[in-house]
């Protein structure tokens, strides 16, 4: 039998900063934003949908005070289809880009009446045929309505992902895969909602609230702001 002799210690790693991976970012947001979700108010595929078009440029709360008298009159996408359009302006108007939106909103009934029967399709290669949606859109729809996991790219997580240094593409789409392919499938949905919540409270767009911020250790951004 041979012995092997111990190997001879070699000299002592360099202490290092602990790794920027995500993984610890993403515990921090869970313990931080341990709700967050969809802020939009919906009973249904129908109402998430038509609330997500409207919420274009366009508050949440803003949102909500608007859409209850929407989903009076236009209780499912067969009556949205049917609106006269000046009427379905009128009551979006307080949501901005109204004529715009209207004609979005009762297009895209009309080919969910039209083409999928009636019902909001559940997947993302129908989702974004409808007009107004875009794999924005679709995604919220997708992780909130339907429970199907979906990165969904918002001005926040554009603005918060490119501080902290998980991608450097400002193109949506681009923004989205490198998300996927950094954040565990499984907490897409809920990951996008709390980063969400995470920029609209200390992740500000002007005025970012770094000095306090709990990711303040691992996020590259205040380092780089005094260089
Ligand atoms: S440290 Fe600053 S830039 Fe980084 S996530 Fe926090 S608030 Fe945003």
């Amino acid at each position: 039998m041979t012995t092997k002799k111990n190997p001879r210690p070699g000299p002592k790693a360099a202490p290092t900063t602990p790794p920027r991976t995500p993984a610890r970012i993403l515990e921090l947001l869970e313990e931080h934003y341990p709700e967050a979700w969809c802020t939009l108010d919906f009973e249904n595929p129908y109402q998430l949908l038509a609330a997500t078009i409207l919420s274009a440029q366009c508050t949440d709360e803003r949102v909500n005070l608007t859409t209850p008298a929407l989903f009076r009159r236009y209780p499912d996408p067969a009556s949205l289809a049917r609106a006269a359009i000046e009427e379905l302006e009128g009551l979006v108007r307080p949501t901005g880009f109204f004529r715009n939106k209207a004609k979005n909103l009762k297009s895209a009934a009309g080919m969910i009446v039209d083409r999928f029967g009636g019902r909001v399709p559940d997947r993302m290669e129908e989702l974004i045929l409808l007009p107004g949606v875009a794999r924005k859109t679709a995604n919220v729809v997708l992780g909130a309505a339907f429970g199907v996991p979906g990165v969904v790219v918002d001005t926040h997580v554009k603005r918060v992902s490119a501080r902290l240094g998980w991608t450097k593409s400002s193109n949506p789409d681009q923004i989205e895969q490198d998300l996927m392919a950094l954040w565990p499938r499984e907490r897409w949905t809920k990951l996008g909602h709390q980063v969400i919540a995470h920029g609209r409270s200390i992740c500000a767009a002007r005025k970012p609230r770094c000095p306090s911020c709990f990711l303040g250790e691992l996020c590259p951004y205040p380092q780089k702001e005094k260089e």
